[in-house]
């Protein structure tokens, strides 16, 4: 993992060993859980925070750090429409903030983590997209979030490519390095008092009359409160949350740096770019001008190698590039999807929340659920950005679970359709 190895000179947390007590208990070590416990701490309440492997292991080491405040599916008038006027209104704004939260900490807390406000991009795959990117313009203008579009030749001005009819540019958004991001929330819930476990994992969860007791293979730690941070890594600790979203495997590259000159010109503004297609295509230049892509693949076993080439080829070819340095480094990570692609918060009993499926926008959104995750975790009672509501498992889980990589050659047609169109 690309991020992780940038990651210098930081001592590992020392395992959980003996008894415990915290006010409150965070399982996970990502950026949510990583906000959580900063915000919570920050109240002054004590956290301690277990990690199974060590800080970002999970999907916020593995990202591709693009900083894209906004649906992965759907707009703020379809959230409204979905979730009501109130519970759709709150999400809507909430989101809409959400990018400006990410960097906000990061200058608060002097997170040295490569972050970049420069835009979050996403330019349409084919004419076909451009009605729908003109909607999301609207919506979120409306939101208050800062929001441009961009026609055919400002959207190859700032890609370097004339192979986008027009783009929108999310102006709160851009990119950081996760792992780095994450770490240094960690160092800043640290500073505030938290308590952080690496290597620890939470292996059972009983609640007695003093609360939450966790044990874990050297120690145990009781809690009034407990969040479930696991995201799509959670594991036998509470093993139904699994079956609530659907998995997918996301296979990211970073190519050898780039001369400064073609990242000049491809990407002279430095945002970060995932586009509207069906199977997106992002692209953006981390600090030392490597390429970062993505794809997603259809087979469940050994996609890292057969998907490099292919990553590359499609780099060249919509960044018109006559070379794509070679890859430097490829790796995998889980995201979790649920059915309407919106973020749940879940009560699983007294004092004990689960938090899930960011559906691969999870940076902002993680990040920004922390404040009101330590709010909810303190008793406050201001209404949440995101309702508080019962698990629900996927239907047909056994065969769905495989649903959205299978989705990937429809998606592919779908998306030469498109083009095709435009010839
Ligand atoms: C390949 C990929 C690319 C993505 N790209 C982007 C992007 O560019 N932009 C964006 O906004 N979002 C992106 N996402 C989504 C985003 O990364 C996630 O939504 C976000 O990182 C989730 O953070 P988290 O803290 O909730 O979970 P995670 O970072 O997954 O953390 C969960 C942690 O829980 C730990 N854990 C699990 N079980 C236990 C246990 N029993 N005891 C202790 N610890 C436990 C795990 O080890 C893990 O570290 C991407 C996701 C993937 C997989």
């Amino acid at each position: 993992m690309l991020w992780l190895t940038t990651v210098k000179d930081v001592a590992p947390r020392p395992s959980l060993i003996d008894e415990h007590t915290a006010d409150v208990a965070i399982i996970g070590g990502g950026m949510m859980g990583a906000s959580a416990a900063l915000h919570l701490a920050e109240r002054g309440i004590s956290v301690v925070l277990l990690e199974k492997h060590s800080v970002a292991y999970g999907a916020s080491g593995r990202n591709a750090g693009v900083v894209a405040p906004m649906f992965a599916r759907g707009d703020p008038d379809d959230v409204a429409a979905r979730l009501g006027k109130d519970a759709g209104g709150r999400l809507n704004n909430f989101i809409a903030g959400a990018g400006d939260l990410v960097f906000d900490l990061v200058r608060r807390h002097g997170i040295d983590c490569d972050a970049e406000q420069t835009g979050f991009l996403q330019p349409a795959h084919a004419k076909a997209a451009l009605p729908g990117l003109e909607k999301r313009f609207e919506q979120w203008q409306r939101h208050g979030k800062k929001v441009e579009l961009l026609d055919k030749v400002q959207t190859e001005a700032i890609t370097g490519t004339d192979k986008f009819p027009g783009a929108l540019m999310d102006l709160s958004g851009g990119q950081i390095n996760p792992a780095k991001f994450t770490y240094g929330l960690i160092a800043a819930a640290e500073k505030a008092g938290a308590l952080v476990h690496e290597n620890t994992q939470a292996l059972n969860m009983r609640r007695t009359s003093r609360g939450w007791r966790i044990l874990t293979p050297q120690g145990n730690l009781t809690a009034g409160k407990v969040l479930l941070a696991t995201n799509a890594m959670v594991d036998g600790i509470w093993p139904i949350l699994r079956k609530t979203f659907l998995p997918l495997t996301v296979t990211q590259l970073a190519t050898k740096p780039l001369d400064a000159a073609t990242a000049r010109r491809i990407l002279p503004g430095r945002q970060a770019a995932t586009d509207t297609s069906g199977q997106p295509f992002s692209f953006r230049l981390d600090a030392e001008n490597r390429l970062i892509s993505a794809a997603v693949g259809i087979w469940p076993f050994g996609e890292k190698d057969r998907l490099s080439p292919g990553i590359r080829r499609r780099l060249a070819k919509m960044l018109n590039l006559d070379q794509v340095p070679e890859e430097e480094l490829i790796w995998e990570g889980t995201a979790a999807l649920t059915s309407d692609f919106l973020p749940r918060l879940h009560p699983l009993e007294t004092g004990l929340y689960a938090a899930i499926g960011c559906n691969g926008r999870g940076i902002a959104v993680t990040t920004a659920l922390g404040p009101h995750l330590a709010g909810l975790l303190a008793g406050d009672d201001a209404a949440l950005p995101v309702d508080i509501c019962d698990m629900e498992k996927v239907r047909g889980y056994f065969l769905a679970q495989h649903g959205p990589r299978l989705y990937m050659p429809w998606a592919r047609f779908k998306d030469f359709k498109d083009t095709l169109r435009d010839r």
